[in-house]
């Protein structure tokens, strides 16, 4: 597709970053390139809405802020922080999950959702999963529905996409 074609050509691969062995994918130059970014952003979005009616979409910080607020705008729909623990200001739900070493903790304000919300989560880029499965927890914990996920990049062989199971798991293109 052509999103997947400016994916390819406009992703920085950044080997040993940020730590040696990894290759992480910089999607800066994709978002300084308003025409590419505009058509993933579509490519995306379309994809989400084929799937029927959603009440809101969810977005991870920090870069799955930028493409799920550009998401939420073109369906019309509210945009949701979900943020790393102890940002966000009045309560808050909370999942942890398991890092290679250590673990994480991401928060959601408890009353962003009405319970039976049907949702979408959207991230930059899947590659083990922890992040859009402990997502998903906070969702399941407020009584509402995660439809599906959606990335523009999938990193396979990390078992990402084999978590995430029980729904749709949308991407644009993997590497
Ligand atoms: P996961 O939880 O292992 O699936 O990692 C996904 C999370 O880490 C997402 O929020 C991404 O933004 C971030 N991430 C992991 N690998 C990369 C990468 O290569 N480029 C950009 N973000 C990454």
């Amino acid at each position: 597709s052509g999103a997947a074609r400016h994916i390819e050509r406009l992703v920085r691969p950044v080997p040993d970053w940020p730590q040696a062995g990894v290759v992480f994918r910089d999607i800066s130059p994709l978002l300084g390139d308003a025409t590419a970014w505009a058509e993933v952003v579509d490519e995306l979005s379309e994809q989400i809405g084929d799937l029927g009616r959603i009440d809101a979409v969810l977005g991870v910080e920090a870069r799955g802020f930028l493409l799920g607020v550009a998401v939420a705008r073109t369906l019309g729909v509210g945009f949701i922080p979900v943020r790393k623990a102890g940002k966000l200001p009045a309560d808050v739900v909370s999942s942890s999950y398991d890092l290679e070493y250590g673990s994480a903790t991401i928060e959601m304000h408890a009353d962003a959702l009405e319970p039976g919300a049907r949702v979408v989560v959207v991230d930059d880029v899947l590659a083990t999963g922890g992040t859009l499965q402990a997502t998903i927890d906070l969702v399941n914990r407020v009584g509402a529905e995660v439809l599906a996920t959606a990335v523009m990049i999938e990193i396979d062989g990390l078992g990402g996409r084999d978590l995430l199971t029980g729904r749709p798991c949308l991407a644009l293109h993997t590497f």
